[in-house]
């Protein structure tokens, strides 16, 4: 047996995916950003889970609220990439004995607060005892069969956008506070036809490389197009966690509708190529470098 430091978060994943047992009818399990699974004959039902772990995913000092508040906010963010909007959640918490009613209390408070924004119900759970406190929220999610956009759907010459600056969200404190890309994604998938999106929680090269190797494809992208949060690095911006904006494909004819937009500021920061021709940046004279997937992982 390998160790999980050898194989890593992403091999660990891919092991279970191979026991995991699922029937005949789910239409994408392990491996997006949510399952879709079958509604009815025009919408699909989505299935999202997350777990924030105190000094993994937030520190003990940490505001209770904003802790809350992101317990969900990242479930919703994996609804969006995915095309879909956001309904129902149950919420489990595991909690020290050392804890005191008002820090649970506050974390409910920004749970509820960010769910109210987003049309979330928050229908149930469960309450443990923990060494350490544990937040894990299971959320659903529609969309309209149409809708739906994989990972898996990049091809070559699509146009590959991101929402937002990226880099140093742990410093900046976005990875608490920010706002998941529910508007942006939906206004995508009513209007334009993406080929492929993903919504950034490792960091862009890492996020990147999954819709690369589930597409089959490669990619060129141009460091300088890549829009960097206020003191980030070009490496910070592409390898840097929880940044929660979603990184798009669009067919190139799309793309030409999608530049005239004003809606939505996005950044155009590169081209799908053939797999043969690897990930790659282009630097500021016009060199092309391997990328080296930098992203977070776990183990
Ligand atoms: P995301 O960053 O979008 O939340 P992850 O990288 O956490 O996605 O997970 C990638 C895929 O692996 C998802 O489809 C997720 O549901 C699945 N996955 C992760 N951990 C497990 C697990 N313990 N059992 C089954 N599936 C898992
Ligand atoms: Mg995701």
């Amino acid at each position: 047996m390998r160790s999980l430091k050898k194989i890593g978060e992403f091999g660990l994943i891919g092991t279970i995916k191979k026991s995991a047992h699922i029937e005949k009818e789910v239409i994408k399990g392990i491996g997006d950003d949510t399952a879709v699974l079958p509604l009815d004959k025009k919408r699909n039902l989505l299935l999202t889970t997350d777990m924030l772990v105190e000094g993994v995913h937030f520190s003990v000092k940490e505001n209770r609220k904003l802790v809350g508040r992101k317990a969900l906010a990242v479930s919703i963010s994996d609804i969006a990439a995915m095309g879909g909007v956001p309904k129902f959640a149950v919420v489990s918490i595991g909690i020290p004995n050392s804890a005191c009613e008002r820090g649970i209390k506050d974390i409910y408070e920004g749970l509820s607060r960010i769910a109210k924004e987003f049309g979330v119900s928050v229908v149930g759970g469960d309450t443990v005892q923990s060494k350490k406190l544990v937040i894990n929220v299971a959320l659903t999610g529609e969309s309209g069969k149409k809708d739906i956009v994989l990972r898996s759907g990049a091809k070559p010459d699509d146009v590959v956008f991101v929402t937002g600056a990226l880099g140093q969200s742990l410093k900046t404190k976005k990875h608490l506070k920010f706002i998941p890309r529910l508007a942006h994604a939906q206004y995508l998938v009513k209007c334009f036809k993406p080929s492929a999106m993903i919504d950034i929680s490792d960091g862009l090269s890492s996020d990147l490389a999954h819709v690369l190797n589930e597409s089959k494809v490669g990619a060129v992208i141009d460091e300088k197009a890549i829009p960097r949060a206020k003191g980030a690095t070009v490496a910070q911006a592409l390898s840097d966690g929880e940044d929660f904006e979603l990184v798009f494909t669009l067919p190139k004819k799309e793309a030409e509708f999608f530049r005239r937009q004003k809606k939505f500021k996005v950044y155009e920061i590169g081209i799908i190529v053939q797999k043969k021709k690897g990930f790659m940046l282009r630097d500021s004279k016009g060199k092309l470098n391997k990328i080296i997937r930098k992203g977070y992982g776990h183990f």
